[in-house]
């Protein structure tokens, strides 16, 4: 899935487009989980072993009737678990429990990558949980709290909410028949299965689903109960099911075609002037069960027929191709599709409407894109590019793309930003569909990079998949990485990696940098949890470590190791490990050792170099942007690769592996750590060094990504309080000679950041922040100007883009002057008188200065716009009015959903918090309208913590942190915790930044002839 990214949600103004927002758990997540949920787990068990331990060999067996638990095994956390009326007990592998060895600890997890500790799929727990907590001395009665000898930690057991393992899924047979007038579908599914113990019940996941009736064999369920918590029905027959047969259980049931972008639901899109309907689906994470009743869970692989029933005149769409159509009664027809391969739950899908697809024979098998009529000549580029991915994934692999078609789509109503399911991809249509003449260079950017993510998920996620949720970050960080390094093959003058320095590795950063944040493998346990983790430290930290490690082993050893790992475990499911494995063999490196650390704890280092003569001091200690560092927070050692930049080039076998090294070098009058910037972490140097790396930019010693690198570390070192506001300030102002865009862009994006700081602080300081950005960007704006012609590269356009939107932006009065011009001209029926890539910037500058009359000029772009890029541009605009009566018209169209899509309703609202008077408003509508908000917005979709963040983090007082903690104090914050805590930490590290440094700022600003 491609998540909306917290920079496309408007979140940027403080990442430095970013630094202190963002989601995540709260407060030290341990793998016995957080939240009020699993309070019963939290804590650790310390255990005493003297004798010989527990291994598999070794179990033993307990009855505990209606009791069912899952232990993982403390290194890998493979699971294991008991049966309906068993309870096994050992948290170990087999070769786990090496008793008495002093580095038992050390060799663990050496030990585990050959284990054969094989996962079994894990059970939900029942009954008593102090149980739990006895058992072990129970089993084991040599074993005592505390104690001498050598300890091994064991924390208790997650609760993973899955199925019981009586029976286990292999086929569906599912048919679907929506009706778009009741918005109910009706369906029926013949479920074969595997009998795995004997049992008198069946449990399958079920949401909002009812049940007409259960069978198997003929038999009806004797009783059918459900579960709301575990969104799960279970069936009871009298007649017992025995262990080794296979069954089919047959259910017929009634859903919901909800409109909330979950399961299967409709979309609405406008045909002159009438409402039209489409049915579709976005199953993943746990949405299929809204569908249809099915075993849930991503390692229950099965083979899934299709039937869908509609209107003869109706396109059916599905994972497959067509296998049969048949004519029925009343004007109706029934499409069925061949047989998937084995695949997941959350990659089913189907769409039914009113659709027109353009089509290519470029590739192997046919490639379509299908929109809904009119649009699907916007889908060209995305046609184009899907044949030549598709063709470079099946070389790069070694694997042929194993579907007969593939086939693309464009939903009007949609979550997220675009979803892998196999053989069908969905997309929100700004991320599918552009014209390259009215869409701007970055809108094509992101729709090649959401394009290339999802076909790469067509090998990294559908063909192998993850066993459990916690795998997520493999599958994300996986596809995100593979998209940029795609592109960089398509695209070569993009200069993707470039732009990574400043785009995913920052989100990652700046996520990675709260109290809040989590380590990218995270336990997992509900559904609803699982929403929360479609975040930047799965997708941009999780890609920036694939990053890191492809640099060490060398891309082409990476590739090779992928693609080894990929053709042993085609058609199944794996843990992270299965990866390390692979790309030890190919590399013949133990990168088990470097990343285990990596994925396994939260955050990431700061690497504080010191000097005395040739001599370098590095020492590395946990960042947090709050600067507020315990030492109980502090114990992780990462192993850090420092890339040691000199005159000599880049020495990329220095590893700081321990708290602190010293390295001598021969000449250090120039150097710098973490050449091209390819680590996850940030680096702090002396004063005396910041000048000197300053200097040695402009002399062109260091690359676009060391330089955007240094303005990156030295803008979030300021925020943290590591290192001197000053320091970011003197080293950009002596930058006004950068040629590159992805320096510029890091540099524009960390004085607004600043100044974001600064919204609510005086008028003066404010004003002297703006000349300062003028002084940094308006002579190249002016130099550089508005006009774009066919020859300008890719870079050069959007660096003109970039500095003309900073120079509107802090108020230079001759482009403000063009801009209201050239939309002027542009309303008066010259389309082509905004450049696409110059259009936000237009738009917003007649925003900032205009009224009424302007306003409606944008709601009828909005209204009537030739492109879907052009009306998101104009919908965001209407954010940025300033006078109240026009902030008060925004927030009024905010739940209208005839006007503003639920999917887009974060739009306005990022243009709202782009300015003082808007942030404010927004935390008052927010209170004022929560419960409809609420219900608009569930919180099981991830878009809930989004518009709370936005909402919110504005602030940068901690008054009002204090009040929107108050706020929320009362309410039930499931689901969009992690987004109000990230949002708190945004606040408070504001607030900290704007004590710790307002004095200094202002001096400086003064001493500079920018304030008066
Ligand atoms: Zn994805």
């Amino acid at each position: 899935m491609k998540y909306i990214a917290p920079r496309s949600l408007g979140l940027s103004l403080t990442r430095a487009r970013f630094s202190t927002l963002c989601a995540t758990l709260p407060g030290g997540l341990t793998p016995s989980g957080r939240g009020t949920q699993t309070s019963w787990l939290s804590g650790k068990l310390k255990l005493d072993i003297n004798t010989p331990s527990p291994t598999f060999s070794s179990l033993t067996t307990h009855s505990f009737s209606s009791l069912q638990h899952r232990y993982y095994c403390q290194m890998c956390r493979h699971a294991t678990t008991g049966g309906s009326s068993t309870m096994y007990v050992s948290t170990f592998c087999r070769n786990e429990t090496n008793t008495g060895s002093k580095n038992a600890s050390q060799n663990r997890s050496k030990r585990h990558r050959d284990s054969n500790c094989s996962p079994k799929r894990a059970n939900s727990y029942r009954g008593n949980c102090m149980l739990f907590f006895l058992w072990p001395f129970l089993v084991f009665p040599q074993w005592t709290l505390a104690g001498n000898s050598t300890q091994l930690i064991l924390s208790v057991p997650s609760d993973r909410q899955v199925l019981p393992t009586n029976v286990k899924p292999t086929k569906y047979d599912v048919t679907m028949e929506p009706n778009f007038s009741t918005f109910k579908f009706d369906g029926s599914i013949k479920i074969d299965l595997d009998v795995k113990e004997d049992t008198h019940t069946v449990t399958v996941n079920s949401l909002e689903i009812e049940i007409h009736s259960a069978k198997i064999a003929g038999q009806d369920a004797a009783s059918t109960t459900f579960d709301e918590d575990k969104q799960s029905a279970t069936f009871t027959f009298a007649e017992e099911l025995k262990a080794g047969t296979t069954a089919q259980l047959e259910l017929t049931f009634t859903g919901v075609l909800n409109d909330k972008m979950a399961g299967f639901y409709r979309s609405t899109y406008q045909e002159n002037g009438e409402t039209k309907y489409l049915a579709t689906t976005q199953m993943e994470p746990t949405d299929c069960r809204r569908a249809f009743p099915c075993f849930d869970e991503p390692a229950l692989k099965a083979v899934f027929d299709i039937t869908l029933i509609s209107d003869e005149k109706l396109t059916c769409l599905s994972n497959m191709d067509v296998k049969s159509e048949k004519k029925l009664a009343g004007g109706k027809k029934a499409v069925s599709f061949n047989s998937t391969p084995l695949m997941s739950t959350y990659l089913v899908a189907f769409v039914i409407g009113e659709l027109n697809y353009i089509e290519t024979d470029a590739y192997r098998v046919p490639i379509r894109v299908y929109t809904t009529p009119g649009l699907e000549e916007q889908g060209r580029f995305s046609l184009d590019l899907a044949a030549k991915t598709l063709a470079f994934f099946d070389k790069t692999f070694g694997i042929d793309y194993p579907l007969p078609k593939m086939d693309m789509i464009a939903i009007h109503d949609f979550s997220a930003g675009a979803m892998e399911n196999w053989g069908l991809v969905t997309y929100r249509v700004v991320d599918l569909l552009l014209d390259p003449k009215t869409s701007s260079l970055s809108t094509q950017q992101r729709v090649a990079e959401v394009v290339q993510h999802e076909l790469a998920h067509q090998w990294f996620g559908n063909l192998v998949t993850m066993d459990w949720w916690e795998g997520l970050w493999l599958n994300e960080g996986f596809a995100t990485w593979m998209s940029w390094y795609s592109c960089n093959q398509f695209y070569p003058d993009w200069k993707v990696w470039e732009q990574y320095v400043t785009d995913s590795l920052q989100s990652a950063l700046s996520l990675d940098a709260l109290r809040a944040s989590h380590p990218i493998e995270v336990p997992v346990k509900r559904a609803d949890e699982i929403n929360q983790i479609f975040d930047a430290i799965s997708y941009a930290k999780g890609s920036s470590l694939l990053k890191m490690i492809s640099r060490w082993l060398g891309e082409e050893v990476f590739i090779k190791g992928v693609a080894n790992y990929l053709k042993k475990h085609k058609y199944s499911n794996t843990q992270t490990g299965d990866l390390w494995k692979a790309l030890s063999e190919a590399s013949g490196k133990d990168v088990v050792k470097v990343m285990d650390v990596w994925t396994k704890k939260i955050g990431y280092p700061v690497v504080s170099v010191t000097e005395k003569d040739n001599e370098l001091t590095v020492k590395q200690n946990r960042y947090l942007t709050t600067g507020d560092v315990k030492p109980e927070e502090d114990e992780t050692i990462y192993p850090v690769f420092l890339g040691l930049r000199t005159a000599a080039g880049i020495d990329e076998s220095v590893v700081l592996d321990s708290r602190e090294k010293t390295l001598t070098l021969d000449d250090a009058s120039f150097f710098k750590i973490n050449g091209d910037q390819a680590g996850v972490y940030r680096t702090n140097y002396t004063p005396e060094r910041w000048v000197k790396l300053g200097e040695a930019g402009r002399q062109g010693l260091l690359s676009v990504e060391d330089r955007a690198g240094l303005v990156a570390d030295a803008g979030a070192l300021c925020v943290s309080g590591y290192s001197s506001t000053t320091n970011l300030l003197s080293l950009v102002s002596g930058w006004k000679q950068e040629q590159s865009f992805v320096v510029w862009d890091e540099i524009i994006t960390r004085i607004t950041s600043l100044r974001a700081a600064f919204l609510f602080e005086d008028v003066e300081t404010r004003d002297a922040l703006k000349a300062l950005t003028r002084a940094l960007i308006s002579e190249k704006a002016h130099v550089l100007g508005w006009e774009f012609k066919e020859t300008d590269g890719f870079l050069e356009q959007q660096l003109k883009a970039l500095v003309f939107a900073a120079a509107v932006g802090a108020k230079d009065e001759e482009l403000v002057a063009v801009a209201q011009d050239l939309f002027q001209k542009y309303v008066a029926g010259d389309k082509s008188a905004v450049h696409p890539n110059i259009r936000a910037s237009v738009f917003s500058t007649v925003a900032a200065t205009g009224g009424a009359e302007e306003y409606d000029q944008i709601y009828h772009i909005y209204h009537n716009a030739i492109s879907v890029d052009e009306k998101i541009t104009a919908l965001r605009t209407l954010g940025r009015f300033e006078q109240p009566e026009l902030i008060q018209k925004t927030l009024n169209i905010l739940l209208d959903s005839s006007i503003v899509k639920a999917q887009d309703v974060y739009i306005p609202m990022q243009g709202l918090r782009s300015h003082s008077a808007g942030i404010e408003a927004l935390w008052t509508w927010m209170q004022a309208n929560w419960d409809e908000i609420y219900k608009l917005l569930p919180p099981g979709l991830s878009m809930l913590g989004s518009v709370v963040q936005i909402c919110t983090s504005g602030f940068s007082s901690e008054e009002k942190k204090e009040e929107i903690r108050a706020y929320f104090a009362t309410k039930s914050t499931k689901g969009f915790d992690q987004g109000l805590t990230q949002s708190l930490d945004s606040i408070q590290s504001k607030a900290n930044w704007i004590k710790r440094d307002s004095a200094s700022i202002k001096e400086w600003l003064t001493t500079n002839g920018y304030k008066k």
